[in-house]
């Protein structure tokens, strides 16, 4: 079951910034977790599309590899047999959103693999393109999912895969503002005054956080799409869902879909990340990720206005009840309330306890609700301070 554990952690993970990698696929798959263990697939169940030269020895070698990727990905955490890493995300998590991709949302096999297309690169590298597809009852594999670009790379114990980012950003536009290094998307247009914003918000970060400025990645696409197959997609479920979005990734990255130069809200994940580790509260790193950075591109104070006005249309709404980071539920298209009440929320023990008592619940682990009760806050009573907090002027956090 540990598989699917982290695939349910994985799928949690990243929506959490209305991610364009990682929206949650749905609720549905979220909690399908299944009772017993699911069914892996074999070496054989991948099918190679009639066209692929397999004839070629460099072909064959790079067919293998992809083989034992699908039968070993899932039940073994040594990766270093089919896979060499230029990503920063450590074993199994640099292929995490392609993990699972074959299962249905009962976590039965459902969509297969089949190796499209292979077309050769510099060095004796290959780019393998693969579809994961359900058959239909003629048994035509037609209900396509995912499309992935696998690059198989040769390495002195033969070749291995890894993922294709690297490859398709080489020639990327650079550009260097202090510790931010971005990496340009052919269609977006760099902007030097958002960048210029972007640095100065990082500063301000590395105050309130008391952590010294360490180098960031930030690539910049045009949309969530221009993201998604920069990562090696051609195709997946959330590519078009959203207009915007993003994700703080492994290795101090971010990866903004949103048109900018300026992503703050991702950007205050990789401080949290540095300052409390892994294990932290969602509803309070998602909240002060609003709270000093916004979301969707909008500032806080614009959430807590439509919080506050939604509050008072519906009474009878208890924000007890959305404190799920992962059910996201947006109200004037781009306040999410479960953010929203994140940061109210942190907005006010900031108010109440001061950064020490916010730094201390968010070391507390996941689960915040034993350190946040040592300050008097409990979540049957998370509606009348939520209420009480939106009455207030807005908290000006320095
Ligand atoms: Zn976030």
């Amino acid at each position: 079951m540990l598989a699917f554990r982290l695939q349910v952690l994985f799928l949690l993970a990243l929506p959490a910034c209305r991610s364009a990698g990682q929206e949650p696929v749905s609720t549905a798959e979220v909690s399908s977790v299944p009772a017993s263990e699911p069914a892996f697939l074999t070496a054989s169940d991948l099918s190679i599309r009639s066209g692929v030269d397999t004839l070629d020895a460099t072909n064959a070698e790079a067919i293998a590899i992809l083989r034992s990727f699908f039968e070993l990905k899932l039940q073994s955490q040594n990766i270093t047999s089919y896979w060499v890493s230029t990503d920063p995300a450590p074993g199994t998590l640099a292929f995490a959103d392609i993990a699972y991709v074959e299962y249905d949302e009962h976590a039965n096999l459902k969509y297969f693999p089949t190796l499209m297309r292979i077309a050769s690169l510099d060095k004796g590298d290959r780019l393998l393109t693969v579809k994961w597809a359900a058959t239909d009852s003629t048994g035509t594999a037609a209900d396509v999912r995912y499309v992935f670009d696998f690059l198989a790379h040769r390495t002195d114990e033969g070749m291995r895969l890894d993922r294709p980012l690297k490859h398709n950003t080489l020639n990327w536009q650079r550009e260097d503002f202090g510790d931010l290094r971005y990496i340009v998307s052919p269609l977006h247009r760099f902007q030097q005054e958002q960048a210029l914003e972007q640095e100065l918000d990082v500063q301000r970060l590395s105050r309130f956080f008391g952590i010294a400025m360490f180098p960031i990645t930030y690539y910049s696409f045009k949309d969530p799409a221009d993201l998604f197959r920069a990562r090696g997609f051609h195709l997946h479920p959330l590519m078009f869902v959203h207009e915007t979005g993003g994700l703080a990734d492994y290795g101090d990255r971010v990866f903004s879909g949103n048109d900018r130069d300026a992503y703050t809200h991702e950007i205050v994940h990789l401080f949290t990340t540095r300052k409390f580790g892994v294990e932290r509260p969602d509803i309070m790193d998602e909240g002060l990720a609003t709270l000093l950075g916004g979301s969707s591109g909008k500032p806080y104070a614009w959430h807590r206005e439509n919080l506050r006005r939604f509050l008072k249309e519906n009474p009878t709404f208890d924000p007890a009840g959305s404190t799920n980071m992962y059910n996201q539920f947006f109200i004037d298209k781009d306040t999410n309330v479960p953010y929203a009440i994140g940061a109210v929320l942190c907005a006010h023990i900031l108010r109440r306890a001061g950064k020490e008592g916010l730094f201390k619940v968010m070391a507390s682990g996941t689960d915040p609700w034993p350190a946040l009760a040592e300050l008097g806050v409990v979540k049957s009573e998370l509606g009348t301070l939520v209420r009480a907090e939106l009455e207030l002027p807005v908290m000006e956090v320095e």
